[in-house]
């Protein structure tokens, strides 16, 4: 089994180790016996979404949040089309923030996003700055998902929210939901980076990715009992925090 994931503006949107999402998967793969092909395009590069399996932007400072928005604008008919076809897609704050309506940075600056969903995002000199947690569900499962967050984009009018705060921020620190959730998009303030940490949530991509091939594939599981340890360990420690 092959599988292809183009991993968008790798260079510039790479905040907080988010490259580790593609190191995860790749090994995660790899012990099933899956090959994942990581295709690495930035600013300028010619390719085509529609024959990806998955799709990841990672997060990115203002700076290069401004540099990167006019290309991925160009991409726009390209994203429509691997949604609709049940692409997975990994959207990590900067990366998530361009998909809404537009990004209003912290000078001023309105960084016109793809409108592929009615949320819109404004920047706040409040950084919302921390270990987060969030209780979700993906396809009728229920998840805690952990990871780190630092935004000062505050995004709002989400539709259809990945999870609910149980520690932390979120998408605004104001109405405790965190991220977005359309069929195979998963847009999220997460870094961690995020499949480090949630190797169950690697699982649900890798699923996904091949029941695009064989829609009858159950994943089997992998030992994870360090991996499950350490993040219920910083559960407990986030709840005991924010009694
Ligand atoms: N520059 C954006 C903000 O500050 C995104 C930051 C990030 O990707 N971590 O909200």
């Amino acid at each position: 089994m092959e599988l292809h994931v183009a991993w968008l503006y790798d260079d510039l949107l790479e905040l907080y180790g988010d490259r580790g999402n593609m190191s995860v998967l790749k090994m995660r793969c790899e012990k099933r016996g899956i090959t994942l092909h990581i295709h690495q395009y930035s600013v300028g590069d010619q390719f085509d979404l529609t024959v990806m399996d998955m799709i990841f932007i990672g997060g990115g400072s203002d700076r290069e949040q401004n540099i990167i928005y006019e290309d991925l604008l160009a991409r726009r008919d390209d994203f429509v089309t691997a949604i609709e076809n049940d692409v997975v897609v990994l959207l990590i704050c900067g990366g998530y923030q361009l998909m809404g309506q537009y990004y209003k940075d912290l000078d001023g600056n309105m960084l016109k996003g793809l409108g592929i969903f009615d949320y819109y995002t404004e920047s706040s000199r409040d950084r919302m700055v921390g270990y987060i947690g969030i209780d979700c569900e993906i396809d009728g499962r229920t998840f805690q998902l952990i990871g780190f967050e630092n935004h000062g984009g505050k995004t709002k009018n989400v539709t259809q929210t990945l999870g609910k705060v149980f520690a932390g921020h979120g998408n605004n620190g104001e109405d405790g939901h965190e991220g977005v959730l359309y069929k195979n998009v998963f847009g999220t303030y997460l870094h961690g980076p995020l499949l480090t940490r949630n190797p169950e949530l690697a699982d649900v991509f890798i699923e996904k990715m091949v029941r695009r091939h064989h829609t009858d594939f159950m994943i089997t599981p992998l030992d994870d009992t360090l991996e499950l340890g350490a993040k219920q360990q910083v559960i407990t420690e986030l709840k005991s925090e924010n009694k």
